[in-house]
């Protein structure tokens, strides 16, 4: 039977890949979370893994006592959530949002488990480094995100060396048609209105800055070995089709599906075989597919991502980790909608490209990136302090 620890398991993926491991009856041996410990709780009561973490130190002592009725272990801290990515189970969805998830990520490969990958940012950040280290250590690595599981399905068609380029497709978010001053004053509220997935509140923001679309230009270089100039994102605003791959034929072989995360969890768990149905699809009820270019003027942040991975080194390190900070002001109500694309292109204006980098030169870009966003938002804020000190009468 097939033993199975979820990293993120309280999030919209982790939530999703325990519904698909009971409808396939898998053992569940490990679940962490970052604070939701009642929701924890009750997938440790029902799953009974052997053990559980809790990155939030405080919230790990909590759930230490909840649990002391049961023999699950419980972890504390990033320390904690790696003792369970290493502990027993032969595949780990790695479901963490954000760089958070790459040091359990980079311990389970080391400890040789099959890794589902939802985490893309550990693709983004690291991506040398974990291809790297899944051959070294044998592991595979099966894409759990929609697109991605798309591709490695399509690619499944004919041999990889015949492969002529990657077609992304990428729904366009809340936004798509807007225009930069249509975009000014958007609300939190607003971007986090996705039309076609639901998703943890950081990678919604991501689909509607397009930002996602530009680090899932990312985890694709490194996940199927291509340039970034072979891959070409179309807007799909159905999302039904999740991507595609065209051969030196001509031949385009794409994956459709309703959008529901739990097909491609599912298929990474269960490749090459496939098991149950979430809901068919009927393309007469759909009707039409349409498919166009993205606006990159107005979604800079796609354009942005492309750049960072064609300078290569500790870029895509540089604008995830700015990116992952924008977006958490702006989650805040801090700084705007378009701030978030213009403090990414800034990060990687201002930092030093590093070409041989180690997982140490990822996370001290990551920090660095951040504190770049944090005082591109510092300083913003005096500059709009200003005119109010004139009314005053401070100046
Ligand atoms: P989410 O916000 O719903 O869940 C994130 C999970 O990570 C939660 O369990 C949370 O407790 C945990 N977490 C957060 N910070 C942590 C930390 N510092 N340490 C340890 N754990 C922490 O996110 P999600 O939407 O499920 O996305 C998870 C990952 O999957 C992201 O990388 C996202 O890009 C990717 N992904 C998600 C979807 C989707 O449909 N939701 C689709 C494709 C890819
Ligand atoms: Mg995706």
């Amino acid at each position: 039977m097939k033993e199975l620890i979820i990293l993120g398991s309280t999030g919209s993926i982790g939530i999703q890949s325990l519904e698909v491991a009971e409808k396939n009856g898998f053992r569940v041996t490990g679940l962490t979370a970052g604070s939701n410990i009642n929701l924890l709780e009750s997938q440790a009561r029902k799953f009974k893994p052997l053990s559980v973490a809790v990155a939030d130190t405080n919230k790990a002592k909590e759930l230490k006592i909840k649990l002391k009725d049961t023999d699950i272990k419980v972890y504390s801290g990033t320390d904690g959530v790696c003792e369970v990515a290493v502990g027993r189970g032969d595949t780990l969805i790695s479901a963490i949002v954000g760089i958070a998830g790459l040091k359990p990520t980079l311990c389970a490969i080391k400890a040789g488990k099959t890794i589902a990958l939802a985490n893309k940012e550990t693709m983004v950040t690291a991506g040398e480094i974990v291809n790297n280290l899944a051959k070294e250590n044998g592991v595979k690595i099966l894409p759990v995100d929609s697109e991605h599981s798309a591709i490695f399905q399509s690619l499944e068609a004919s041999d990889r060396k015949l492969l002529k380029k990657i077609i992304l497709t990428a729904s366009g978010g809340p936004f798509f048609g807007k225009t930069q001053k249509d975009l000014e004053n958007v609300t939190v509220k607003q971007a986090l209105n996705h039309p076609n997935w639901s998703m943890g509140a950081k990678i919604t923001i991501d689909s509607a800055t397009l930002m996602n679309k530009g680090l899932e230009v990312i985890e694709a270089v490194h996940l199927f070995g291509v340039k970034p100039d072979d891959i070409e994102v179309l807007i799909h605003r159905q999302s039904i089709l999740h991507s595609a791959v065209e051969f030196c034929d001509g031949a385009v072989i794409a994956q459709l599906g309703t959008p529901d995360m739990k097909l491609p969890i599912q298929y990474a768990l269960t490749y090459p075989e496939r098991t149950f149905s979430y809901g068919g699809l009927s393309l007469s009820d759909i009707g039409t597919l349409t498919f166009q270019k993205p606006d990159t003027d107005t979604f800079k942040s796609l354009p942005t991502c492309i750049d960072a991975i064609k300078k290569g080194g500790i870029y895509p390190a540089a604008v995830n980790g700015a990116n992952e900070q924008s977006v958490k002001l702006f989650l805040e109500g801090k700084i705007k909608f378009l701030d978030i694309a213009e403090f990414n292109a800034r990060v990687l204006s201002d930092i030093k490209n590093v070409k041989n980098f180690t997982v140490e030169d990822i996370f001290n870009t990551d920090k660095l990136a951040r504190e770049l966003v944090n005082g591109y938002y510092l300083k913003g804020k005096r500059y709009l302090s200003l005119p109010l000190l004139i009314v005053y009468g401070r100046i």
